[in-house]
């Protein structure tokens, strides 16, 4: 058994890498996700768009990056000329969520406004339309280079960006301006955003339709999953961004997309716009040694952990099982990406491979005077850089955890913060310490501190403390080592932390977060041992990211000497690591190989469905109604003779990443044929390394949505405002 598990994968990294290192070392990455700027330089009539490139993006006119938005995270498109939005089920699981109570439970049965009165606020959800972009590299780096150390070029970068985004953002807020990194320490971008701040839902089919295969089929191919949700924006009665408000009217986009009901076929040429978020393929190796050995594993494993205590927290009760729903599934989506992500780079030796490229560039170097005289240290300066963000890696990981997950924790840091800013002049403050910033600081903070499970708090206390007895050499945390070092430092632990979540609780007021009221001295000088306690863990921390701002301010300039050199190596330009700007990528309906002797075809119909459904496991319930419309076989015209069913899912080699959730599929015409929501397995690794081999993206079929909407939403309404006609 184990011999042909190990031949299997053996085959499968043999095939994957021969095509990985070919295209990987020796030429122009193959991968693109490319920014506005470089979108008139493809030859998309080549790779076949069959409409003028200039419908796709026109500086000076209209065209369909228009009707792209970016809504939080996610992406949207605008399918009406009244702001209807489509995205992901998965972006407004959260807003879902917050609206839905036992009684009224909107994830389980899904949600449809008949009318526009009917929508619901999207609570959380914010969109941003892209109106136009501004290179302002020259401004951001000269204000670099006044830096007199490290740590301070990191600060003068974010400063100056904060400035201009200030400068460049409308008073009235209807547009924000934001500035970003394309090239570390190269070339920023100011971006002009248009805002949208009352969004509201119009229809989401029931969980069973938008997240059907759940856990089991999340980062996964074949795929059969319904993940999409209408939403519409709104703004106020003269254009402008206005929170909710009833007087507002429906938002009436430059551009929609057209919705092609008869979708596309394996071969086809489609190409996404979207919001792809980071990606990191022009790090150096180092960075790849760092996501393996550390932040990968710590993550995958504290998040694997939070998931199962709060499942056991839970238990049957329906209320804490909605109340934790939200946070379990964004743990979860993390935690199998990051063990695709720990697979990917062991079976394709990534890190070994950027080593050996690392080694390439330095004879390159060597190889021309002009360059060597520049560059020759750069290696060894960026292993030096490397070696103390290494050294501390386990505590910084571990602090920025314990600081986020525990409320508690969280609220005590804020208090001494709060103390010790409070000491300065307004002037020496930290932005949201400053007293312009102060009353909605303490107000947000306050929501969070309060919003948390005592029973969670307790588990996750104990465990973090337990985990920093172990820590080693500069990663050792003092602090709790000499508060609990003793030989019964697990049963003083369960004690403190028993106490401390009982005070917290007791009363009606949270102690911590009512210290606000008392004079900073009292504050420092306050008696309660978690004070002390965090006082001391904040020094550490706070070295510690000083020493992250060092090794930013180094890497600033040498990542852009390291793309400058892979660019001069591989005489070719670069496109940019993905950064939540607007991003084209195109490819065609195509499946993969996953493993020896597998195939994946790239079109799944609804027979999957009921075939999954069969199998009994929970993360494959279907509705009935679905059942009863597929066994009457009501398909209306979305039934697909050559498939010999309802096309569901499809699978498609573009380059995406998390961010393009939401993304429009577009085919040749640029019509919309499906809604791109996740990538295969293998695929988590393409934040480091896109290869044609492996890389797929995953997209629900415009025809599933379209028929699930009529069908099982009885919401054929809003494909006649798509202008989609029902027969
Ligand atoms: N399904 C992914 C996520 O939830 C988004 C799309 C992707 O990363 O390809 O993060």
């Amino acid at each position: 058994m184990i011999k042909t598990g190990r031949k299997i994968f053996y085959v499968f990294s043999v095939l994957v890498l021969a095509t990985l290192f070919s295209g990987y070392l020796l030429s122009p990455p193959a991968e693109g996700m490319y920014p506005l700027s470089e979108i008139s330089n493809l030859d998309l009539t080549e790779a076949g768009l069959k409409i003028d490139p200039k419908e796709v993006y026109n500086p000076d006119g209209v065209s369909l990056i228009d009707a792209l938005v970016k809504v939080g995270g996610c992406t949207g498109s605008f399918v009406s000329p009244d702001g209807l939005i489509i995205t992901n089920h998965h972006c407004a699981f959260g807003s879902l969520n917050r609206a839905s109570t036992t009684e009224n439970n909107y994830l389980e049965n899904g949600l449809l406004a008949e009318t526009k009165e009917d929508e619901i606020p999207a609570t959380g959800v914010v969109c941003r339309i892209t109106e136009s972009y501004e290179d302002v590299s020259e401004e951001v780096l000269n204000a670099a280079d006044e830096a007199e150390t490290l740590a301070d070029r990191t600060k003068l970068i974010a400063e100056k960006i904060r400035e201009i985004e200030a400068r460049e953002s409308d008073l009235d807020n209807s547009i924000e301006a934001g500035v970003s990194e394309m090239f570390v320490g190269k070339t920023y971008i100011l971006f002009r955003y248009r805002m949208i701040k009352d969004v509201r839902l119009v229809y989401a089919p029931p969980k069973s339709i938008g997240n059907f295969g759940g856990e089991t089929d999340n980062w996964v191919w074949p795929r059969h999953t319904g993940d999409f949700t209408f939403m519409r924006a709104y703004v106020a009665p003269d254009g402008s961004a206005a929170e909710y408000s009833e007087e507002n009217v429906p938002f009436n986009p430059k551009k929609y997309l057209k919705v092609n009901p008869n979708g596309v076929d394996e071969g086809d040429f489609l190409f996404i716009l979207g919001y792809p978020a980071r990606t990191f393929r022009h790090q150096p190796a180092n960075f790849l040694k760092y996501q393996n050995e550390y932040q990968l594993p710590y993550i995958q494993k504290i998040y694997s952990w939070m998931i199962h205590a709060l499942e056991e927290i839970a238990g049957d009760d329906e209320a804490l099982q909605l109340e934790f729903a939200s946070t379990i599934k964004s743990f979860a989506n993390v935690e199998k990406n990051y063990r695709g992500k720990m697979l990917g780079i062991r079976r394709l030796e990534l890190v070994d491979k950027k080593y050996e490229e690392e080694k390439q560039l330095a004879e390159f170097i060597k190889s021309k005077p002009e360059l060597a005289e520049n560059y020759s240290g750069l290696f060894d300066e960026i292993n030096s850089v490397y070696e103390q963000k290494f050294a501390n890696a386990e505590a910084d990981l571990w602090f920025g955890q314990l600081f986020r997950r525990s409320k508690i924790m969280y609220s005590a840091r804020f208090i001494v913060n709060y103390a010790e800013q409070l000491q300065k002049d307004d002037s020496e403050r930290t932005r949201s310490y400053k007293e312009e910033k102060l009353s909605e600081t303490i107000t947000r903070v306050s929501a969070t501190a309060d919003d948390f499970n005592p029973e969670f708090e307790k588990r996750l206390l104990v465990k973090m403390f337990c985990d920093a007895l172990k820590f080693e050499g500069s990663s050792k945390i003092p602090a709790v080592e000499s508060k609990f070092g003793g030989s019964e430092s697990k049963d003083e632990i369960e004690k403190f932390v028993e106490n401390l979540v009982n005070m917290v609780t007791a009363g009606e007021e949270n102690p911590i977060m009512s210290m606000v009221a008392n004079d900073p001295e009292e504050i420092m000088n306050s008696d309660l041992e978690i004070i002390k306690l965090v006082m001391e863990l904040k020094e550490q921390d706070d070295k510690i990211e000083e020493q992250l701002d060092e090794f930013d301010g180094a890497m600033n300039t040498l990542l852009a000497d390291l793309v400058e050199v892979k660019r001069l190596w591989n005489e070719a330009a670069f496109v940019p690591d993905a950064n939540r700007t607007l991003r084209l990528t195109y490819g065609f309906v195509k499946g993969y190989a996953p493993a020896d002797a597998i195939n994946y075809s790239p079109i799944t119909t609804l027979d999957g469905v009921i075939d999954k459904a069969l199998t009994g496991n929970p993360d494959y319930e279907i509705p009935a109604k679905l059942r009863e419309l597929y066994e009457a076989k009501d398909f209306g015209r979305f039934y697909d003779d050559k498939l010999g069913g309802i096309p569901t899912g499809i699978l498609y080699n573009t380059d995406t990443s998390g961010g393009n959730s939401g993304s429009p599929i577009m085919d040749a015409n640029g019509n919309l044929v499906g809604v791109n929501f996740d990538r295969a397995f293998e695929a988590t690794i393409n934040d480091f390394a896109w290869d044609d081999a492996y890389s797929r993206s995953i997209g629900v079929d415009i025809r599933y949505v379209l028929w699930v909407t009529q069908k099982i939403g009885g919401a054929g309404f809003l494909l006649e405002e798509m202008g989609v006609s029902l027969k």
